[in-house]
């Protein structure tokens, strides 16, 4: 699905010459490839990056790691679905809602509603 590089997001992830690759595999659109094993995915992962970065000597050492349905999908009405919510949490003025489910998965989106929501419920119990 994607492929991040990860020594150049952040410093120290890779020694010099080196770089270090993070690949994406399967997702909600493509949910068969998860079942594959390590050493499959590894070599299609491989095989794709040779395609695309025309990358083709071995890695040092490659890991797997499974995060099954860890991502929010954000389905057609999505946005409107959440206003819905949020009119509702209205009524309740020390509760509030944060996280990868309502705004954004991204790390920045996460904590941005996580401050939000401590700000709403700190003007709710002052
Ligand atoms: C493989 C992967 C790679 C990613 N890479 C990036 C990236 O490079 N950059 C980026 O910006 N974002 C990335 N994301 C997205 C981002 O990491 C997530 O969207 C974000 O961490 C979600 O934060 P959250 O606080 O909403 O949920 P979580 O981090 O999942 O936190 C929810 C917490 O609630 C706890 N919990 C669950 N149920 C209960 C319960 N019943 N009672 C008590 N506690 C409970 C869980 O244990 C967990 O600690 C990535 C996501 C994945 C899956």
């Amino acid at each position: 699905m994607a492929c991040t590089f990860s020594s150049l997001k952040y410093p120290g992830r890779a020694p010099e010459g080196h770089i270090l690759l993070r690949a994406f595999v399967g997702g909600s659109l493509q949910p068969e490839l998860f079942s594959d094993d390590d050493r499959t995915m590894e070599k299609n992962v491989r095989d794709e990056l040779a395609a695309l970065l025309a990358v083709t000597a071995l890695p040092q050492f490659a890991r797997v790691w499974r995060h099954p349905n860890s991502m929010p999908q954000y389905h057609v009405g999505h946005d409107a679905r959440v206003k819905r919510i949020e009119l509702e949490l209205q009524k309740f003025a020390t509760l509030s809602l944060a996280g990868s489910a309502y705004h954004g998965v991204g790390i920045a989106d996460c904590v941005r509603t996580g401050e939000e929501a401590a700000e709403t419920i700190i003007k709710g119990i002052s």
